[in-house]
């Protein structure tokens, strides 16, 4: 059994108009934790289970905290999650709701995550929220998904942080048979790691992050995700906060869904018609989802930009 569902696959008849293609949405916005991360962290988490691990560890306060700390009260394993003091309430809350124990440690990920690493012992499991295969090959059931519904896309557009997303659908595109498919890699402005990776041939790390698009805040993206891009149709485009924002509101007046920038990113190359989608007709946006952004957070966020 595995712990994400088979989520809608929808026509956008507002997207479609708006475009002149036929644009396709994978609503994993809708899974249970809020996005496509319980996909991988899903799998992983129960790997580790059949491994062995009595326990869990995150050090992401974003959705992957929320999906291990999902997994672990579903699998019946403890998770403890060390998050930053810069993480929100809510964001804390949403983890602490699931049952997971929330540690606050440090001024910034690093420092958490250093903490994180001292509380592994053999009985326990380290779940990384981008750069592992085994989340690959559980985000690829997005794929398998599109495909058993017979559905062939021209286009994927999807958002990318650390890339582990991305390195699943090329996973999902492999085992199907469709790595000719090209990708469209979306990022913001100030979280474009891959992009600037793709533009200098050079696995790259950004000095900082400054978006705020967080979910997509990996100052380098896995190697996996950078390789993979050089190899196979994956086309990168940037676009700046406000796009993200305003097609996150957008998108939640035509769809009545909630989701957070950087889902906003990948929502943007459709609401803004982008360049980068050129040729293609039957294109899929990866409604990625995210639990980190209320309607009066979107307004707010696009008021102040
Ligand atoms: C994690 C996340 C991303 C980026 O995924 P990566 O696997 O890090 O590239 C994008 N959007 C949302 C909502 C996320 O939670």
């Amino acid at each position: 059994m595995s712990l994400h569902i088979n989520t809608p696959l929808i026509a956008s008849t507002s997207l479609s108009a708006r475009t002149g293609r036929e644009v396709w949405l994978k609503l994993d916005a809708l899974q249970p934790a809020g996005s496509f991360k319980i996909r991988g962290v899903g799998l992983a988490c129960q790997t580790y289970q059949e491994r062995g691990a009595r326990r869990f560890v995150s050090s992401s306060g974003g959705n992957a905290g929320l999906a291990v700390a999902y997994a672990g009260r579903q699998l019946g394993v403890p998770v403890t999650v060390v998050v930053p003091q810069t993480t929100t309430e809510r964001a804390k809350s949403l983890i602490a709701a699931e049952g997971a124990q929330v540690q606050v440690h440090g001024a910034s990920w690093v420092e958490a995550n250093a903490h994180a690493q001292s509380l592994l012992d053999a009985q326990s499991a380290f779940i990384h929220p981008f750069d592992d295969p085994l989340l690959w090959q559980g985000h690829a059931s997005l794929v398998d998904e599109v495909a058993a519904a017979g559905l062939q896309p021209d286009l994927i557009v999807l958002s990318v942080g650390g890339g582990g997303l991305l390195c699943g659908v090329l996973a999902g595109l492999a085992r199907n048979g469709w790595s000719d498919i090209p990708v469209l890699a979306m990022e913001t402005m100030g979280a474009d790691s891959l992009a600037q990776a793709l533009a200098t041939r050079s696995h790259v790390t950004l000095p900082a992050i400054r978006s705020i698009a967080t979910s997509l805040g990996a100052r380098q993206v896995c190697r996996q995700a950078f390789e993979q891009s050089q190899r196979l149709p994956v086309r990168s485009a940037v676009v700046d906060d406000r796009a993200a924002v305003e097609a996150a509101l957008a998108f939640a007046d035509d769809h009545r869904v909630i989701v957070e920038p950087a889902c906003g990113a990948a929502l943007a190359a459709v609401y803004q018609n982008l360049a980068a989608l050129e040729a293609a007709q039957r294109v899929l946006v990866v409604v990625c989802g995210g639990v980190g952004a209320s309607h009066a957070q979107l307004v707010a966020w696009q008021q102040s930009l």
